[in-house]
């Protein structure tokens, strides 16, 4: 019931007669051309129809170019190329076929924007009904001159569909005549087709008056002595109509219209209904008029005698019992009136079905003025603010009712008032569900998860929005709130933030105008943190920390509302392009709501006390000796350094001694365990790599795999952020986690033991961040066991690869399935007999914008076509038994089911999955060069060579300095970035994880190779892990992205700083 209510027509303005006739009748005053009065020259309008009767193809093309990250301006100039014998005119001539047509203006299109555009999908836009649609204030305004005998013609530069029918979404019984370029082969601005224009209407240009949006086809018909009005808004141009006609074009009352067939009622039983209830002087006719917004439940305008009232009933039909429950409106009208909060007088509520049919109740008619569009067109900056905070105080009046003194009490239930709508919308959108959109799966998760304890009961009004306030005409008050259909008792706070949904929305946006792209402070509106704090301040109330779980909640809803409505739309017209523009947005918006629900969880978690005071602690980590030591021994060393420091919240914990008693446990069991049983199994599980049985896993990872298991050391990797609820992983922070994947990086081998490898971690990622409960359930589960392992195949050996969107491996769909083809290399893990899941990068659609082409899918390593050609080495090793592989793909065939997040979001999720997952190799590096510095110090203190030990070396002794200052200086840097990607988010700490990128594997690279040289030849072998250690680190500068890709992001950030 309540689906089509926010969605209806944004000209929702209940406007009102007495301001309108005032304002009317002022320009009769003062407007000269007004003189044609009664006796106008004029006999007939001829309309253009995009941009005067429908929308124009420029504003739809905004539009549209905004959400396909098109150029803005791309289908004009596309439009327009050419002129006369450009494309366009030449199909409105009818010259050329609309795949023609589409051809062209696609190569034009791409040429101006330099990216591939989708022109196919503008066009079905441009044609669907959804936006093809008449202006009611132009469909008005025909009947009206009609009525008064005038002539009516559509002269429009039109063309042919595919399906042979010219493009005319008018109802031609409005027109004497209708001109259509394409059926003339005639184009405006050519005098002709004005010229043929008149002949059929049989009028000279001076009895005409011609209005169109476009300069050139104003100025051809002027030049023929056509009156003209260029219309840059239908409302204005009406107006402007008026005033040359004599006579008005509107019933008076804005929004009404004529009583719909289907909606009518019985005249006479209503008026004997009215004089009774007004009293005997109520003589004359009735008019009854019907509102354009109401549909939920009919809505009246009624002019009897000097009454005006407005009646709104139930719509006629059985209803389910709880619906269209107008007595619950009159009932909170008439006690709010009682309270003082400003809403049009209720005058009776009539139960008694047999008067009109269905019950109803009748109010008075208040004159005022709406605003539509939250920029508040027109005002001056005082004024806009002085209108939104009118709006927040009357807001604070609702609040501020005593409910239960106003008999309001059991208007609703009390208390829990989230809790019940979460579960509502959530059922509202299971219902209308038609595929799964990852940002509405988190949202239904996390809402009920982090539900905030509602401190007040109030009355909510619950659809508060700028367009249901009616205002006085001249100063900024609120005369009466309207619609009180979604009213009950609940957390006012929902209210406020719902009052704030168009800050958050594009001017562009369908449906629902906002203010997100405009300059509020030069508008003078408010923000909604200060709509929120004013809110607060006039409420006398602590401020709302919590406010953006508020406004999560209240795009949820939104988004839950608009799938319904896309469900509606796909009905019958599954594949329009109106109905997958709906369905866009309510993932649209689903993000925005995921935005705050993210932002939410930083909130929370900033706001968590700091674990333990922070050290200063400047110690040096070294990793075991025993490797060195012929005793066997093993010993770490930290050198503690000053005293604690204070805690200061979200400060960057840089030492482990500033980690919680928690986390600092984990290290300490951590560090435990490499030293019980990984680093002794080194030897052993280098021996097996290089033997013949290399490609099967060794028993001795698996063994200590459930050993790591049974300690709790596994899972580490999955951040915080990424699974707050801790369903997955350990629930470390980015920082937390950096201090024990150092550790883990100590050896090559640690990382798979506590099932923190790569690319493991960064597919599970994917999964959690992206998957559908099904593709978690399949895919997630074997990878949080460490039952299954996986690779992730995007580098492809014919293109240059360090830019992903260079990938060609296609992705097809055929018949409920894709199936891909392509040639992939450098696949890590893919050699393993335990991985049984690529995650697939390639190119559903070659024809989308640049960043839309590619996709992801998740292919199952057993389906046929999968030929695996080699392992690649790097530098000679072979990294068994995961491996490098080459794999060629040949008509593989999966499910559609298996699309991560949808065609064309491969390159959104690459973003999501290289964010932690990224720096984890940057951490791990730290581990490297500690454990190879440690291992350098061991050596040159033993070696003697020209008659003192290596280490009195002056060259040496810089070497171990220099190493000491490098690994110091990245250290700090990952750990800026795990600590920016904590408290900021992946998105606020691109810099510094790309600087960190570009450091890390180059610092190792130096720290070991140095290691490498004091050692000596037996540095090189495979007797120490070295050699391995500089074969990844030099292999990170690919592996993790080019060094000189990172450099670009760098370099193009700091270019972008203020100077
Ligand atoms: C050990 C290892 C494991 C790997 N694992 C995987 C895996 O599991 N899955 C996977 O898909 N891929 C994997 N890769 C591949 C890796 O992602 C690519 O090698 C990398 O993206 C670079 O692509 P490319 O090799 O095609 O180099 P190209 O794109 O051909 O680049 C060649 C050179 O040009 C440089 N270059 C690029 N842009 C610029 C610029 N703007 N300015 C200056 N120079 C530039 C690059 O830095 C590079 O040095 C792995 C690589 C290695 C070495």
């Amino acid at each position: 019931m309540y689906i089509g209510r926010l969605f209806r027509s944004s000209d929702l303005q209940w406007a009102w007669r007495a301001a309108f006739l005032r304002c009317i009748q002022s320009r009769r005053r003062g407007a000269h051309r007004w003189t044609h009065s009664g006796g106008s020259a004029y006999r007939a309008v001829i309309f253009d129809m995009g941009g005067v009767l429908i929308p124009s193809p420029g504003s739809v093309a905004a539009e549209w170019e905004v959400q396909n990250h098109v150029p803005s301006g791309t289908i004009l100039k596309a439009l327009s190329k050419g002129g006369e014998n450009g494309p366009w005119m030449r199909f409105m001539r009818g010259e050329i076929t609309t795949g023609d047509f589409l051809q062209e203006f696609g190569r034009l299109s791409s040429e101006i924007s330099k990216t591939t555009v989708p022109v196919d999908s503008f066009f079905s836009l441009l044609t669907s009904k959804q936006v093809a649609q008449q202006f009611p204030v132009m469909t008005e305004a025909i009947s009206q001159i009609r009525a008064k005998g005038f002539q009516t013609a559509v002269l429009t530069n039109n063309f042919y569909l595919a399906s042979g029918k010219s493009f005319l979404p008018l109802d031609r019984s409005q027109f004497d005549v209708v001109v259509e370029s394409c059926l003339e082969g005639v184009c405006k601005p050519d005098p002709r087709i004005y010229q043929l224009c008149l002949e059929r209407l049989g009028r000279q240009p001076s009895e005409s008056i011609f209005l169109d949006d476009l300069g050139p086809n104003l100025k051809a018909a002027a030049s023929l002595g056509i009156r003209t009005i260029k219309v840059n808004d239908p409302e204005t141009a009406v107006k402007e109509l008026e005033s040359l006609l004599g006579f008005l074009l509107h019933s008076g009352v804005p929004n009404t219209r004529p009583v719909r067939k289907t909606m009518e009622i019985p005249k006479d039983a209503l008026q004997k209904y009215l004089r009774d209830l007004l009293g005997t002087q109520t003589t004359g006719p009735l008019e009854l008029l019907q509102f354009d917004h109401g549909q939920s439940n009919p809505t009246y305008y009624i002019r009897l005698a000097n009454h005006q009232l407005v009646l709104r009933k139930k719509p006629p039909g059985t209803l389910l019992p709880s619906a269209h429950a107008i007595e619950r409106e009159f009932r909170v009208m008439k006690a709010l009136a009682s309270a003082g909060v400003p809403v049009p007088r209720v005058l009776d509520l009539c139960e008694d079905s047999s008067v009109i049919g269905t019950p109803f109740y009748v109010m008075e008619y208040c004159p005022g003025r709406i605003y539509k569009d939250p920029s508040l067109p027109g005002l001056e900056p005082s004024q806009r603010r002085a209108v939104y905070a009118a709006m927040n105080r009357v807001l604070c009046q609702i609040h501020s009712v005593d409910f239960q003194a106003a008999g309001l009490d059991g208007y609703g239930k009390q208390g829990d008032y989230l809790p019940r709508q979460v579960q509502t919308w959530t059922k509202q959108y299971r219902a209308a569900e038609t595929s799964t959109i990852p940002a509405m799966e988190r949202l239904i998760q996390w809402l009920p998860l982090h539900l905030p304890r509602q401190q007040r009961t109030a009355v909510v009004h619950g659809d508060f929005r700028l367009d249901n306030l009616l205002f006085h005409p001249e100063k900024a008050e609120v005369l009466a709130v309207l619609d009180w259909e979604l009213s009950t008792l609940g957390d006012p706070l929902a209210d406020v933030a719902y009052s704030c949904l168009a800050h958050y929305l594009p001017s562009s946006f369908p449906l629902l105008k906002g203010v997100s792209d405009r300059d509020l402070t030069q508008l003078g509106i408010p923000t909604a943190e200060e709509c929120f704090r004013m809110y607060c301040l006039h409420m006398d109330i602590p401020p709302v920390e919590n406010w953006n779980f508020y406004m999560a909640f209240s795009f949820f809803r939104m988004a839950a509302i608009l799938q319904g409505v896309y469900k509606r739309s796909l009905k019958g017209q599954a594949s329009s392009a109106s109905a997958e523009q709906s369905g866009k947005l309510a993932e649209f918006i689903s993000n925005l709501a995921w935005d705050f629900a993210t932002k939410e969880g930083f909130r929370i978690f900033k706001e968590m006390p700091a674990a333990k005071p922070l050290t200063r602690s400047c110690h040096t980590r070294a990793g075991p000796q025993s490797l060195l030591s012929p005793t066997g021994t093993r010993s770490y060393s930290s050198v503690s350094g000053a005293p604690p420091a204070h805690t200061s919240k979200g400060a960057l914990v840089f030492s482990v001694e500033g980690l919680s008693p928690q986390v600092r446990e984990l290290y300490d069991r951590l560090q435990r365990f490499m030293g019980q049983h990984v680093y002794p199994l080194e030897p052993e599980l280098q021996r097996h790599q290089a033997s013949v049985d290399k490609w099967t896993p060794s028993p001795l990872i698996e063994d200590l795999k459930e050993k790591a298991k049974a300690e709790g050391l596994w899972n580490l990797f999955l951040p915080l952020e990424t699974d707050p609820e801790r369903k997955y992983g350990a629930g470390l922070t980015n920082v937390e986690y950096a201090h024990l994947c150092e550790v883990m990086g100590m050896s090559l081998y640690a990382p798979e033991i506590f099932n923190c490898s790569a690319p493991d971690t960064g597919n599970m990622e994917v999964l959690v961040r992206y998957g559908t409960e099904e593709q978690k359930a399949r895919w997630l589960a074997p990878l949080l066991e460490g039952k299954a392992r996986s690779c992730f195949a995007m580098t492809e050996p014919q293109v240059a690869s360090s830019d992903a969107a260079n990938i060609e491996a296609s992705i097809r769909e055929e018949e409920g399935f894709y199936v891909i083809n392509g040639h992939k290399w450098w696949t890590s893990g893919v050699m393993d007999p335990r991985c049984q899941l690529c995650i697939f990068m390639g190119k559903t659609d070659p024809q989308a914008p640049r960043h839309q082409q590619q996709s992801m899918l998740l292919v199952p390593m057993d389906t046929p076509g999968i030929k695996i050609l080699r392992p690649l080495s790097v530098y000679g090793l072979e990294d068994a038994p995961g491996g490098h592989g080459e794999i060629r793909f040949e008509n593989v065939r999966v499910p559609k089911e298996n699309m991560i997040l949808g065609p064309g979001r491969g390159f959104e999720i690459a973003q999501g999955r290289l964010g932690p997952g990224r720096i984890h190799h940057c951490m791990r590096l730290i581990g490297f060069s500690e454990r190879a510095l440690a291992l350098m110090k061991a050596r040159v203190k033993s070696r003697v060579a020209f008659g003192k030990p290596l280490v009195e070396q002056g060259t040496i002794l810089a070497d171990i300095a220099r190493s000491r200052v490098e690994i110091e200086q990245a250290r700090l840097l990952v750990l800026k970035a795990a600590h920016f990607m904590d408290v900021a988010g992946n998105k606020a700490a691109a810099l510094d994880i790309a600087m960190v990128k570009m450091v890390a594997p180059s610092m190792a690279s130096r720290v070991i190779d140095r290691a490498i040289q004091a050692f000596g030849a037996a540095g090189l072998s495979s007797d120490y892990p070295l050699a391995q250690f500089f074969a990844w680190a030099r292999a990170l500068r690919f592996a993790d992205g080019p060094d000189e890709v990172h450099r670009v992001t760098v370099a193009k950030m700091e270019l972008k700083r203020p100077t």
